[in-house]
């Protein structure tokens, strides 16, 4: 089959689809110019994790931690979303009852336009108490000084996943019925080896629903994939977008 080809069977399917759930990784915001982490030339390569992004790595220099994540959201404000996110956002403008989960922390979905964006990982734009989550808007840094928490004095850090932490609860839960409860699922720049994560594509299979795959290589979930595109997502999405409005308009 033909890229082209497989592209109109996807939108055949779409087409017949009451719910679609897309799940996104890093691949999708490679393209905006984020790192990823875990490739061999990603961010975990150079640098550790246990210090950058775990709580023990937090309590013993908060500094540090925060100096690495004021870089990282300033790469993420100076980047922009890539025609993969616009065309996922697009397709909440029709109607089709489509959720988005997605392992990316940069919010570059929901900037693109998406609602009601799932974040398994959380957020680097976001900040919380480190004590009693009470989430924090705005400035956390003045200066070279860490601001408190309002409520109870509390340091303030990302509200992302670290390693060692439990991935948010209602979250989770929430993938897992959204993609048990789906006719279509996209796994989209995603190595699917992370899990939970990597257990939503599998968990939509086996409640019945046609599984897509796209990722420039391939992944362990490929063998499990109905269809394949052999693309990045920014070369993918924007062909499967313009078929369907083709279609439905
Ligand atoms: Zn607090």
């Amino acid at each position: 089959m033909t890229t082209n080809e497989r592209i109109n069977k996807i939108v055949d399917i779409l087409l017949v689809s009451n719910s679609v759930t897309a799940l996104t990784g890093a691949g999708v915001s490679a393209e905006s110019g984020i790192a990823t982490f875990r490739d061999p030339d990603g961010i975990w390569s150079k640098f550790n994790p246990l210090e950058l992004a775990s709580i023990d790595g937090f309590i013993s220099n908060p500094e540090r931690v925060w100096s690495w994540y004021q870089y990282r959201v300033n790469i993420v404000n100076n980047s922009k979303p890539n025609p993969g996110h616009y065309a996922l956002a697009e397709f909440h403008k029709y109607n089709l009852d489509f959720n988005l989960i997605t392992q990316n922390v940069d919010g570059l979905h929901q900037r693109a336009g998406s609602e009601n964006v799932i974040e398994l990982h959380g957020s680097i734009i976001r900040n919380k108490c480190f004590n009693c989550n009470q989430i924090h808007e705005g400035a956390v840094i003045n200066g070279n000084l860490l601001n408190n928490c309002k409520r109870c004095n509390g340091l303030i850090r990302p509200d992302v996943i670290w390693f060692g932490e439990m991935l948010p609860e209602s979250e989770i839960n929430t993938a897992q019925k959204l993609s048990s409860n789906t006719d279509l699922f996209f796994s989209i720049g995603t190595s699917a080896e992370v899990y939970p994560a990597a257990d939503l594509p599998l968990i939509a299979k086996s409640n019945g629903a046609i599984l897509i795959e796209i990722n420039p290589v391939k992944t362990q979930l490929s063998n499990f994939a109905d269809i394949r595109i052999e693309l990045t997502s920014g070369k993918a999405m924007p062909l499967i977008i313009e078929e369907y409005k083709k279609r439905v308009e």
